[in-house]
């Protein structure tokens, strides 16, 4: 069995399981945020009764993360809606926006977009929070309500997202009807080049399956290559499975898995066992790739969808009108260390905005420092606009008065994972994909850009 259908085959109690078959799963989490929660409280509700009780209030996890700051009242009103719900469950894990249980939302707009708005409680984006939550173990099932929990593949557990159907009906039972993945392989070999990231690769993978690649497929990525991928890196890559269609991302287990989750749990007071998944002799694939890291160059998905690969040093022609970088893909503190790499002591030349995913990014670049610099410091001087309102801000358009919106048919390089029509906001708006890289040596040239022009 593939390390998917190891995973799939214990949550069911069975031996063995192989690819078409249904099953009944047991939930070891279930995720819910801003967006999809109180729809997803609405089905449990109906479906359970209004006096009914969660299944497990120790494994809901409620993060709100999406259209937190906005004046938009209604968006307010959900984080509201989450907090009732959490306050009436008894639900243990709440990353809430604001420190009063009693409280309710409310976004001050005169205090400007970039100065924090959030509580001690708030944790940012939540597929990036999980772990650092210590949400994330090996071998467990975690659902959510966002196509891109499949992120937590990189902890070699099976992470999917779900709808508000089906997780209202794993809030009532924690369990859920699932059919069997296929499997597709890609084995990683090699080293990245400098001026290479993880998004490079993935953005890779899916150029060549296509974005329906990998429809209700599981993508298993292992081989020596990923040794060397730090666990933000594995983050970037599982991320972006729902890109090509897929079911799941998952990677192996290793020392680096361990440590990073270990570390996280204790640190959090997390559930701290956990029981990895390993690979079998017998695994079936219906798709096998093999990568070589080495060989890998900067890599751009164009507009209109993740699959429109191209490099970026064939892209040079494209003019931008503006640079982003944040979201649960790329705006993690490795993102962010790499992004200000090629931006000390340059200047951007076009918009750009930085969005840090979680307060604890915020934290580690407003303390770290190169020289007498923090790196927070480095990229405001650097002409970022950044915001310590981290969020999902314009990743996904959102409210209009969203940071980083576009709200008029812009050319836009990201360090996101999404690029379809509409998708950061103005329906003729273009995104191109890349990474942190890649983003930052196109803010300063003010076209796409291959970021190996400016590290040396
Ligand atoms: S940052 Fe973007 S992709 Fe990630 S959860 Fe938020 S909206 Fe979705």
């Amino acid at each position: 069995m593939t390390l998917t259908e190891t995973i799939l085959a214990r949550a069911a109690g069975k031996a063995r399981v192989q690819a078409g078959d249904n099953l009944w799963v047991k939930a070891d989490v279930l995720m819910t945020h801003d967006v999809c929660g109180p729809g997803t409280i609405g089905v449990f509700k109906r479906e359970f009764g209004q006096a009914a009780k969660v299944w497990d209030r120790q494994r809901v996890i409620i993060i709100p993360d999406h259209y937190i700051f906005t004046a938009d009242s209604k968006s307010n009103r959900n984080v509201d809606i989450l907090r009732e719900f959490v306050k009436e469950q008894g639900i243990t894990y709440f990353y809430d926006v604001i420190d009063n249980p009693d409280g309710k939302w409310v976004f001050d707009s005169s205090k400007g977009m970039l100065q924090r708005q959030y509580g001690s409680h708030y944790a940012g984006v939540c597929h990036t929070a999980l772990p650092q939550k210590g949400h994330t173990r090996p071998g467990e099932i975690l659902f959510g309500t966002d196509s891109h929990t499949c992120m937590a593949g990189a902890f070699n557990q099976f992470a999917t997202g779900i709808g508000n159907t089906d997780a209202g009906f794993v809030l009532g039972t924690g369990k859920l009807l699932l059919k069997v993945p296929e499997t597709m392989h890609f084995r990683l070999e090699g080293q990245l080049q400098p001026g290479v990231m993880a998004k490079d690769i993935i953005l890779h993978c899916i150029g060549e399956i296509g974005f329906d690649g990998a429809t209700y497929r599981a993508m298993q990525f292992d081989g020596p290559g990923v040794a060397s991928l730090s666990m933000d890196d594995r983050m970037t890559i599982a991320n972006m499975a729902i890109e090509a269609g897929g079911k799941n991302g998952i990677f192996e287990f290793d020392a680096k898995t361990e440590e990073y989750v270990n570390h996280r749990t204790r640190l959090n007071g997390t559930k701290s066992s956990y029981e990895p998944v390993m690979r079998h002799q017998d695994e079936k694939f219906v798709y096998e790739m093999t990568l070589d890291l080495q060989r890998l160059e900067p890599t751009v998905a164009c507009h209109p969808d993740p699959g429109q690969r191209k490099k970026a040093r064939d892209l040079g022609h494209i003019k931008l009108d503006r640079a982003y970088i944040g979201s649960c893909t790329g705006g993690k503190t490795s993102d962010f260390l790499e992004f200000a790499r090629v931006l000390r002591g340059r200047r951007v030349t076009i918009d750009t905005f930085g969005v840090p995913a979680t307060p604890e990014t915020v934290h580690d670049l407003q303390t770290a420092r190169w020289g007498d610099r923090t790196i927070w410091q480095i990229l405001v001087e650097a002409g970022v606009q950044m915001t310590e309102n981290a969020g999902c801000a314009a990743c996904l358009g959102g409210p209009v008065d969203t940071f980083g919106r576009m709200n008029a048919p812009l050319k836009c390089i990201s360090a996101t994972n999404r690029n379809f029509p509409g998708r950061m906001g103005h329906k003729e708006s273009q995104v191109f994909l890349a990474s942190p890289f890649t983003v930052a040596a196109s803010a300063v040239a003010g076209r796409i850009t291959d970021p190996r022009e400016y590290l040396s």
